[in-house]
């Protein structure tokens, strides 16, 4: 009687996080705001938040 050992295949584990913590307008991991997890740098967040103010308060 032989067992047959199922080899369980794991998947090869990649560097996903699922977290890319770079500016996902320009691409820059510096001075990353991440507190809204809007994934923003802070020049971008600067324009963008610049963006909808101005459009709010317009
Ligand atoms: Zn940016």
């Amino acid at each position: 009687m032989s067992e047959t050992q199922a080899e369980e295949q794991e998947p090869e584990e990649t560097t996903r996080t699922g977290n890319t913590l770079e500016c996902r307008r320009c691409g820059r991991k510096d001075g990353l705001v991440t507190r809204y997890e809007i994934n923003l740098c802070r020049q971008c967040f600067r324009e963008v938040a610049r963006d909808m103010g101005a459009k709010k308060y317009s």
